[in-house]
């Protein structure tokens, strides 16, 4: 049964403008001393949601007063054309943050154009250099969709030390580093993938449950532990046009103590923790960038 202490939604869109309101007087503060945060975007083709996001990240840019610029390049530039304009973005000191839109049309090596980025400009946070420093635990960007997951845990004071977390999905993109910022905050972490034996079994297990797998309710509610707190962040169309998550959302509200909803949930946090990323950036990298390490026993 839901009661007071169950059932909390988090919502994503209501943190995210709590955050941005931050953001904007952390950048006004930058502005004043001479500082004006960059993001400069590569779109390579005209794939439709790609557009549409990156018009997305570029409002959200403006409204926050960071500097933003797109660069659309033709589906038929050179891959040699490509790694030429991110060399470029590499040494032009404006430029706080560097995000090559992805997906790339066919026939790029999207691995080789994201190697080339320098690791101070990287606001995606997925430069094996980032990953790396996300790992040994030092300083760095990271990527955006899991530190939009630990803010939303953050946001209702929940303490992640000790607590038993269980990750699904092993994406670089979501699952390994979620992964590695829940370890940081001294949770146990379990992460389970797809050829995991009992998956609902170490879901049962969990005070803290990530769902970033991309099936539409494969988390059943039935498998949350009372007073778990549910991050999802799948995103699923089902035929009938709808979203839904990963986690079969009404039963698992049921039980947990704070959910995210999808959509509304994890989804409007990641661009957020792009701007945060950007700012980051700009704030480290003009103030000469520094690596340290929280020690851990
Ligand atoms: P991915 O396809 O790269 O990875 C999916 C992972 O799920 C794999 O590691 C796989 O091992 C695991 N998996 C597959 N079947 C499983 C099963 N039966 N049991 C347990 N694990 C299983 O996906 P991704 O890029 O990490 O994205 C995952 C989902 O999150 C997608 O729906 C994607 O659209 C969404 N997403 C949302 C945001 C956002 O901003 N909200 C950002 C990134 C991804």
């Amino acid at each position: 049964m839901a009661n007071s202490t169950h059932g909390q939604l988090l919502d994503g869109r209501a943190l995210s403008r709590e955050m941005r309101g931050k953001l904007r007087l952390e950048i006004e503060g930058l502005i004043a001393e001479g500082i004006t945060p960059g993001l400069d975007v590569v779109l390579v083709g005209d794939d439709a949601p790609s557009q549409i996001y990156v018009r997305n990240k570029e409002r959200s840019c403006e409204r926050l007063g960071i500097r933003s610029r797109v660069h659309r390049l033709r589906a038929d530039t050179s891959q040699a054309q490509l790694e030429d304009l991110i060399r470029e973005l590499n040494q032009d000191d404006s430029v706080d943050g560097i995000l090559v839109q992805l997906p790339l049309p066919k026939g790029f090596d999207t691995e080789s154009a994201l190697a080339l980025i320098d690791p101070t400009k990287d606001v995606d946070g997925l430069h094996t250099v980032n990953q790396g420093l996300l790992m040994s635990g030092y300083d760095g960007l990271r990527p955006c969709t899991p530190l939009g997951c630990i803010a939303m845990i953050d946001s209702i004071s929940y303490d992640i030390s000790g607590k038993k977390a269980v990750v699904v999905g092993r994406s670089n993109l979501v699952g390994k580093p979620v992964l590695h910022l829940l370890l940081q905050r001294n949770a146990t972490v379990t992460i389970c993938h797809s050829r995991t034996q009992d998956l609902a079994a170490e879901v049962r297990a969990a005070d803290i449950v990530i769902a970033a797998v991309g099936q539409p309710e494969l988390v059943k509610g039935e498998w949350i532990k009372e007073g778990a707190v549910v991050i999802d962040v799948g995103i699923n169309r089902l035929e009938d046009g709808s979203l839904v998550g990963d986690v079969e959302f009404d039963a698992a509200k049921e039980r947990a103590l704070a959910i995210t909803p999808v959509p509304g949930g994890v989804g409007p946090m990641t661009i957020t923790m792009l701007l945060y990323n950007t700012v980051e950036a700009a704030r480290k990298r003009r103030k000469k960038w520094g690596l340290s390490r929280k020690s851990e026993v």
